[in-house]
């Protein structure tokens, strides 16, 4: 291949075959450098070899050339130390043109290209970049090493419908008229989810599937309509063994893109994230907040004008580099400005500490924000190069806001958190790449909440989906009804750098428990039977207790990548509108496949 050949090659014959990357003509000598999707080598063609010149002298970019040549050192001075193969060349005794090629929108030899509309289009072109063709290659190695691990942890990889009946991940789902049964459609699946559970109800004890997922939603900047999930289920499990299993494989993922990862992974519930981190998705690349709400006495927060009994949250920022007073000072008023009329303020410690009433409690919240930097950096000497202390409290005459969500305050603490640290983000480099392990902060958020309280329906939906298990504890406390808001689910996230990457639970196993959670989210016993009769059904043969994950491969090989999106690890990606540009979908179809498809289209007035 091309970009295999090195200087210990001189003296080889080679064939090569590829595209021509650029051509240079120096008179009697044409160079080459031919491309195929190992990388570069450069082909010299002499005048003294008149039919190959006269072949090179018309070749142009992105033509399809065969050579048959020698491999010889580049003469001294002349090797390009930028190019793997830049100590040699290949000096050609035939070539062949296979193809022409049309002076394309762009060259495959740059390496950025501004325009995404125009690589999306001839993504052909595109996916020829010696940086899309790495991707690519990259993607392969990820998913093989995955089913390589999960194979010898005795998983069957077993495929699953993509013609079938809505799946409740709760998205929108994409619909596939069919032209037998008039008025009837398939789903296309948001996940394999009841299949993988009927696997188990089958006996399979271990399934996987690398799944495509197909999810019709309102797309972001990091969301595809179609996806791929690295989906497992497994029967018997305890939660560690699916802990153990998954990071096994991202281990494997990782390995195979050269970073050595050291599980086990931090774990910690729901409830401690939000209390520290203020988010159920941590990004650990910054010191957690610590409560000090047991420092603002009653009679400090009365002279402070501080909101009795609810919670003060700090944080550090570190590394934040020296702040001068007045910089300080607007700092914190624009953050002032950000919390508008919500009822928070923030607490200048600077300030706080030369007033001799306070100086003592600046002093208290100094300590503590310093011990959370000790645990931060593993206990190491914590040198001051001006660590941002940030203070939120609670001004005196709440909104009524908080009474409704308790955990308010920790979450726009949190947020604040996250924007500051991407704000000074050059100063404490918490966020720079070293190409190590260090770069990625694993963790797992497990006992999450089980319902979630959607203000718009006034209904309680599933935070997971309907056929997580709640807590043994939170069912036999009878909470299902009495106070949804708190009960557990047997559910868990893994979390990457403040990302989630997967999710997953325990699931019900039982018939009665089944039901039971399908009422409790407001279905009645006739539609839970309509949508889900042949799981509940299938529920009452045997069906082991069974618990499973999945997460999203596309993620994972961008963020080892480094790609900045999604697209850019997608052969064939949509638009952040849906469209596929390079075919050209979603598109209107003809009268005769309407009517094949018993449909008409009407136009929304
Ligand atoms: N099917 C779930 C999802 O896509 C994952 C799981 O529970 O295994 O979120």
């Amino acid at each position: 291949m091309c970009g295999e050949l090195r200087a210990e090659d001189a003296g080889q014959d080679v064939v090569l075959m590829g595209w021509v990357n650029r051509r240079r003509d120096h008179g009697g000598l044409i160079f080459l450098d031919l491309r195929d999707r190992s990388g570069i080598a450069q082909i010299v063609v002499d005048e003294k070899i008149a039919a190959a010149h006269a072949k090179a002298d018309t070749a142009r970019p992105e033509y399809v050339v065969a050579v048959k040549g020698t491999v010889r050192h580049r003469a001294t001075g002349l090797e390009n130390p930028n190019m793997p193969t830049g100590d040699i060349e290949v000096v050609a005794s035939e070539l062949l043109l296979l193809n022409d090629a049309k002076t394309p929108p762009f060259s495959p030899a740059e390496d950025a290209i501004a325009n995404e509309e125009v690589r999306l289009k001839y993504r052909y072109l595109d996916l020829r970049r010696t940086e899309m063709q790495a991707n690519f290659a990259l993607r392969s190695k990820v998913a093989m090493a995955i089913r390589n691990f999960l194979v010898g942890e005795g998983f069957l990889e077993i495929e699953t419908p993509f013609m079938t009946r809505s799946t409740p991940e709760g998205a929108r789902d994409y619909l596939v008229p069919s032209r037998i049964h008039a008025g009837s459609f398939y789903a296309l699946p948001q996940s394999p989810q009841i299949f993988k559970q009927i696997l188990m109800v089958s006996g399979f004890d271990r399934y996987f599937q690398i799944a495509r997922c197909f999810r019709d939603e309102d797309l972001r900047a990091d969301r595809q309509p179609e996806f791929t999930q690295i989906d497992l289920e497994i029967s018997f499990p305890q939660m560690d063994t699916i802990f153990r299993v998954t990071e096994g494989f991202l281990t494997a993922a990782f390995a195979a893109a050269g970073i050595a990862l050291t599980p086990p992974f931090v774990r910690m519930t729901y409830d401690e994230a939000i209390r520290n981190y203020g988010i159920d998705k941590p990004d650990m690349r910054l010191p957690a907040m610590v409560s000090l709400t047991d420092e603002l006495t009653p009679e400090l927060r009365e002279k402070l004008k501080i909101e009795q009994s609810l919670p003060v949250l700090g944080f550090v920022i570190p590394d934040a580099g020296e702040i001068s007073t007045t910089a300080r000072k607007s700092l914190l008023s624009e953050i002032r400005g950000s919390f508008g009329d919500c009822g928070l303020d923030i607490l200048d410690v600077q300030r706080l500490k030369t007033n001799e009433a306070f100086a003592h409690l600046a002093n208290n919240i100094e300590d503590l924000l310093s011990k959370e930097l000790r645990r931060f950096s593993g206990d190491a000497e914590v040198v001051d190069t001006g660590h941002l202390i940030i203070v939120v409290t609670p001004k005196l005459g709440t909104p009524a806001m908080w009474n409704y969500d308790p955990q308010w305050i920790y979450k726009r603490v949190g947020a604040l958190r996250l924007e500051l640290g991407a704000k000074f983000a050059d100063k404490h480099g918490c966020f720079a790449k070293t190409g190590t392990a260090a770069d990625f902060k694993f963790v797992w958020v497990t006992d999450f909440p089980m319902y979630e309280w959607n203000e718009e329906s006034k209904t309680w939906d599933a935070a997971h989906h309907p056929f997580t298990s709640p807590h043994e504890d939170d069912i036999l406390a009878g909470r299902l009804t009495s106070d949804k808001g708190a009960v557990r689910a047997l559910a868990y996230d893994i979390v990457l750098n403040g990302n989630e990457l997967g999710s997953g639970s325990i699931r019900i196993h039982r018939k009665d428990v089944q039901a039971e959670i399908f009422r409790s989210l407001g279905m009645t016993d006739e539609e839970a039977h309509e949508r889900f009769g042949f799981f509940l059904d299938a529920l009452e043969y045997g069906t082991p207790p069974h618990g499973g994950i999945a997460l999203g491969l596309d993620r994972i090989v961008m963020i080892l990548a480094g790609a900045a999106n999604l697209r850019e690890v997608i052969a064939f990606p949509k638009t952040a509108k849906a469209i596929d540009l390079m075919v050209d979908a979603p598109t209107p179809v003809s009268d005769l496949q309407l009517r094949d498809l018993h449909l008409r289209v009407a136009k929304r007035s």
